[in-house]
């Protein structure tokens, strides 16, 4: 990649981040508020090291502007993983440590950490976490995690895959990421591939997507699945389809098809 390729990619990249976090910022949606959530994106660049561009602190997905991403080393921010109960000053150091533009003033969000370890692993490009009202009725219920296991209806299946991950409540910051980076290895050690979504208690929704095209269309699928599954709790309670008709249904060709699409990597 010469230095000009370089540059137009992560300038496509930082437009697809904007794009999708207005999207997941965008009201009519209510998945968040005010300055909640935040999102992210891979950039691979020529020595083919890993950065990525994350929502600025303090700023807000509706109307975030291509100026308040900070762009960084994901190795540098990485470190943070291997400290048992880092200070202030050593998550401040290690953040100004991984900017790879050095006059940045803008500190990147607090989830910082836990986007690095979600853009780690291969083929997921974007992350977008949001705390939708539904979802957030689910995970702050007494019925946690059971009301999000199993799958209810096909499209489900085809956008959030067979299974999600579910994180205990923990502290936002360092603490919530190295319990997510546990809980990403064990999945991906037993199911051979990444989930699409984390479902955090007493907290909100991440969706890892190899597109922002995929971020959008997992939160919308995870929004109305919960949508449904509150209403379905409400009427005699959920019927989860079984593991038989699941695994059916994930892998049959007419929706591994359909399921191009929804990824972004096919053009509609
Ligand atoms: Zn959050």
């Amino acid at each position: 990649m010469t230095g000009k390729e370089e540059h137009d990619h992560k300038i496509k990249i930082l437009n697809e981040l904007v794009q999708l976090s207005h999207f997941l910022g965008n009201s009519s949606y209510q998945f968040t508020i005010l300055g909640e959530g935040n999102s992210s994106a891979k950039i691979i660049n020529k020595r083919e090291s890993k950065t990525f561009l994350v929502k600025a602190s303090g700023t807000c997905l509706a109307t975030i502007k291509k100026e308040e991403f900070v762009y960084l080393e994901l190795n540098t921010i990485m470190k943070l993983l291997s400290e048992e109960n880092p200070s202030e000053n050593t998550i401040q150091k290690i953040f100004k440590e991984a900017l790879i533009d050095p006059d940045q003033t803008l500190r990147p969000s607090v989830e910082t950490l836990l986007h690095a370890v979600c853009l780690d692993i291969d083929g997921v490009n974007f992350v977008g976490h949001t705390h939708p009202i539904s979802v957030n009725i689910l995970v702050c219920s007494k019925s946690f995690p059971e009301n999000l296991k199993r799958r209810i209806y096909p499209d489900e299946i085809v956008v959030l895959g067979t299974e999600s991950i579910f994180i205990p409540y923990v502290d936002p910051g360092v603490k919530l990421a190295q319990k997510i980076k546990n809980s990403l290895d064990d999945f991906i050690e037993k199911n051979l591939q990444p989930p699409k979504v984390l479902y955090l208690q007493n907290h909100g929704l991440i969706a890892l997507g190899s597109s922002a095209e995929e971020v959008k269309n997992i939160t919308l699928t995870a929004n109305k699945a919960a949508w449904i599954r509150i209403g379905a709790s409400g009427l005699g309670g959920i019927h989860p389809l079984t593991h038989k008709d699941v695994i059916n249904l994930a892998y049959r060709p007419d929706e591994k098809y359909r399921q191009q699409f929804l990824l972004g990597r096919k053009m509609k």
